[in-house]
């Protein structure tokens, strides 16, 4: 047995079966690469689903991480730390609102405007408590937990886990006209994915988040938007929403904020909307602890201070476009926002054996729906790692016929 095997073995036996990894086993990691236990390298584009935008162990953030691990980790929020201010500052000025609420993952964020908007729709809306309705997208990926799951249109996420939460309004993506008649007087929020990643990197039409701001905001209805994925840098702007010049009333965030090294979420919204919070209303024990803190500040520091979606804008239209040169009869669409791209293969393909596939050959992507593959590198990749990158995918795309 050879070390890896012995390693997915052990896995195989001890660990839950709730994921269906690629068989290579990594042990080390820096920038855009990583390495498997044998030695062999491989280029990420993956990027831990967005979740290391800005690299393996950026020196930056590891640095952050070793000193504040010096000092102070954790205090929980019944005391004050240190560095929560300074973080929470740095974060709304980054983002551009008032305030700023803590947690560690992103499916926490995400149950966090729940709470902020269906509380914000009964107290400042008026709408009577137990009514409040949010409404969702069709294959939206918002998380994993029951709430979250119960709005989920992936029958695979949600066999066996019911009862499920109420409250939720499902209508089709990209589709305004569909937003504005599922609005009713018990409306407090639609939750948006800017782009939908998991999904498979959809693309609205253009006006679609515009449109559906205006009608938020026609409704006195709260526009959230998710970037857990598209934001800090990924999609070529510090968020997606701001590709269309859309400011919505809360966003979603988490992945990136965590620089690749710690889980860090938070909700940001303005003064009028977070204020709904009060003391033993929400909380978590390790959000806005200093070590999270310290790392998410240096996270953010390196995208601003890289110019890492001005680079992810520039590259990514150069991917998208080399990937279309592609000879491969099977794909059906190229498509994309800054350095989150996205390869459709027709309907049936299954792509297991293609990311299987690149991985021989040095590159790690993994497949959404059998048929779609993303590639999402490090925002800090070079032009020549990604030519490299390009080569590969060439090579094992036109194998495919
Ligand atoms: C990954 C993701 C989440 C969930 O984040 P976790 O940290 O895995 O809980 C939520 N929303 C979107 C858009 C995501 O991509």
């Amino acid at each position: 047995m050879t070390k890896t095997d012995e390693i997915i073995a052990l896995n195989e036996q001890y660990g839950a079966h709730n994921y269906h990894p690629l068989p290579v086993v990594l042990a080390k990691g820096e920038g855009v690469w990583v390495e498997d236990v044998d030695g062999k390298k491989y280029l990420d584009f993956l990027s831990a689903y967005s979740a290391v935008n800005q690299g393996h162990r950026h020196p930056k953030i590891i640095q952050a991480l070793t000193d504040q691990a010096q000092r102070l980790t954790l205090t929980s929020r019944a005391f004050h730390n240190d560095r929560l201010g300074e973080f929470l500052k740095r974060l709304c000025d980054y983002s551009g609102f008032d305030m700023a609420l803590p947690m560690n993952t992103g499916a926490e964020a995400v149950e966090t405007a729940i709470k902020m908007a269906r509380r914000w729709g009964h107290q400042v809306k008026g709408i009577a408590d137990g009514s409040q309705e949010i409404i969702v997208c069709e294959n939206n990926f918002h998380g994993r937990t029951v709430t979250i799951i119960s709005f989920s249109t992936d029958e695979e996420c949600r066999l066996g886990y019911g009862p499920f939460n109420q409250g939720f309004n499902i209508i089709p993506y990209n589709d305004v006209k569909a937003l504005e008649a599922a609005i009713t007087a018990n409306s407090c929020a639609f939750l948006v994915e800017p782009v939908q990643g998991e999904a498979g990197v959809i693309v609205p039409d253009a006006g679609y988040l515009q449109e559906a701001r205006r009608i938020c905001s026609e409704h006195n209805v709260l526009f959230i938007a998710d970037e857990i994925q598209t934001g800090f840098g990924r999609c070529g702007a510090r968020f997606a929403c701001d590709l269309e010049g859309v400011k919505p009333d809360a966003i979603c965030l988490g992945k990136a904020l965590g620089g690749g090294v710690f889980p860090v979420s938070a909700v940001v919204a303005n003064k009028e909307v977070m204020e709904v919070f009060t003391p033993g209303s929400h909380g978590s024990t390790f959000g806005g602890n200093p070590l999270a803190c310290a790392v998410a500040i240096a996270a953010i520091d390196v995208l601003e201070e890289e110019n890492l979606a001005a680079h992810a804008t520039e590259l990514g239209e150069y991917l998208r476009a080399q990937l279309d040169k592609i000879e491969c009869a099977k794909i059906v669409e190229i498509r994309g926002r800054g350095l989150l791209a996205a390869v459709e293969f027709e309907a049936g393909f299954e792509a297991w054996d293609t990311c299987v596939a690149l991985k021989d050959k040095g590159l790690l992507a993994k497949q959404t729906h059998g048929n779609i593959i993303r590639f999402a590198p490090p925002l800090v990749i070079n032009k020549q790692e990604l030519d490299h990158g390009l080569r590969i995918i060439r090579e094992v795309f036109e194998t495919i016929g």
